[in-house]
């Protein structure tokens, strides 16, 4: 009973694990570290290209809420990111380097798994086979994936928000505070006075950006993670509204709130790094070390990483797949993670999951198991691979998918929180 799994990232892990729980020979290839993508860098697997935090963890949080119904489902990578977590407020943050060697570790230690570093250029149609090769897919495999999806493959671009050392904020000027005082105050704030806003507005929007390499018919910018130069275009007061939103956040030394606020996150346990919160950008690196030191507090700044923007790669998968995440025309093959257009970490794990367990099934023969559009993993699968959606975008784990019987409860968390009791009790009651 054998499944080979092509990329070892959030998605191919999970469903590595999941497959080899249940006594399944899983052959798991990863390209790294023989290949990098433009985003990859740790040799290590299941790799967080970008931000730390994996979202929101509680369950008036749609993402929260997929967390817990993974971590009810044995997932080795909520487990992982349980244990190597960093505080952030109400999300679950990781040490990524942390976080991607424990996963690695316990790949490496099942004995059901065997890890194969070598790129894959060949899908065979006659063998289970599950591709979880990510939004930044081998051009190696492209084509393959071509050739069995027919031309529905998309593209899209998602950008990187950079990184900078604790060491180099200047404490005298930033403060520490969570937003309207909930959680721990982790955050590390940079208050702009309207001056100071208005000349960092002026540089941004004229700051010379990298060239992109795709046609740029094919591009189409996910809101989620919009550049912070193209979401300034829209207007000189949008940040404001946005990732510099001040509310909540008045600055001790005045007790006002300050014009605009830039939040920064800890990147790592020791906390000695941090990431500039919703600033995912494309501008050219030393356009970055300028623009981004003009922000109070961020003058000495010392950027470890610079912000990036890339190609995604996924398929148009309600016309392709069935609910289980397997191909219609080719039903021993399976897809998972962001190239089925899930987005995000949590969702491509959770997409992993699904395909490792149903693959799973079929290869013993069983029935797929059905998981219900009342709780979140369902409500993705749902969306993903409803036939009626003919204009397919990629999407995150949110309420607004999850379908219940409506009761009128007015205040939104305890909404959302009903919503997510009515979800962990459908999940109960089927058989995963
Ligand atoms: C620049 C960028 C920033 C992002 N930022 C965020 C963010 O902040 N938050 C968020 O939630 N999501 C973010 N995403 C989305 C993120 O990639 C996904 O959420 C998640 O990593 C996808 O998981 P995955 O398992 O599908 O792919 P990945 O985690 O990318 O794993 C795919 C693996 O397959 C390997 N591989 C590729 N081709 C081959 C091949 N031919 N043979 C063998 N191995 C191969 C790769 O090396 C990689 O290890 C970002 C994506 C990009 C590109």
């Amino acid at each position: 009973m054998k499944l080979k799994i092509i990329g070892a990232g959030l998605a191919g892990c999970e469903a590595a694990w999941q497959a080899a729980q249940r006594g399944i020979e899983v052959s798991l290839y990863e390209m790294k570290p023989v290949k990098f993508s433009p985003a990859h860098s740790n040799s290590d697997l299941c790799e967080l290209v970008c931000s730390n935090s994996l979202k929101g963890n509680g369950l008036d949080n749609a993402c929260g809420l997929l967390k817990e119904e993974m971590r009810r489902m044995d997932s080795l990578v909520i487990k992982c990111a349980d244990e190597t977590s960093v505080p952030a407020g109400g999300a679950l943050a990781v040490d990524r380097d942390k976080f991607a060697h424990l996963v690695t570790e316990r790949i490496k230690a099942h004995p059901n798994i065997k890890l194969i570093n070598e790129p894959v250029s060949r899908i065979d149609t006659d063998e289970y086979t599950i591709v979880a090769t990510g939004p930044l897919t081998d051009e190696c495999l492209s084509g393959e994936i071509s050739r069995l999806t027919g031309k529905s493959e998309l593209y899209f671009f998602d950008a990187a928000a950079p990184v900078v050392t604790r060491e180099s904020i200047n404490e005298s000027i930033t403060y520490l505070a969570a937003r309207y005082g909930k959680g721990t105050p982790d955050y590390i704030n940079c208050p702009m006075s309207k001056e100071e806003y208005d000349a960092f507005y002026e540089a941004l929007i004229s700051a010379e950006r990298a060239p992109l390499h795709e046609n740029v018919e094919n591009i189409k910018v996910f809101e989620g993670c919009m550049p912070v130069e193209i979401m300034a275009q829209r207007g000189r007061e949008t940040l404001c509204f946005g990732p510099l939103k001040p509310k909540g956040l008045p600055d001790p030394k005045t007790g006002k709130e300050p014009y605009a606020v830039l939040q920064l996150r800890r990147d790592n346990t020791e906390g000695t790094l941090y990431n500039l919160v919703g600033f995912q950008t494309n501008l050219k690196f030393g356009e970055q070390k300028r623009v981004f030191s003009m922000i109070p507090g961020l003058e000495n700044a010392d950027f470890v990483r610079y912000g990036v923007m890339h190609r995604n790669t996924y398929i148009n998968s309600p016309a392709l797949l069935n609910g289980d995440y397997s191909m219609i025309e080719y039903p021993k093959v399976f897809f998972a993670g962001q190239i089925t257009g899930v987005e995000g970490y949590v969702e491509s794990a959770s997409s992993g999951m699904v395909a490792g367990i149903n693959a799973t099934r079929k290869i013993k023969g069983e029935e797929s198991v059905s998981f219900p559009p009342s709780c979140c993993t369902g409500a993705l699968i749902k969306y993903i691979t409803d036939r009626e959606n003919k204009k397919f975008q990629p999407m995150n784990a949110n309420f607004g998918i999850i379908e219940w019987e409506r009761v009128k409860i007015k205040n939104k968390k305890e909404r959302y929180e009903y919503i997510s009791s009515l979800a962990l009790k459908a999940l109960e009651e089927i058989n995963v």
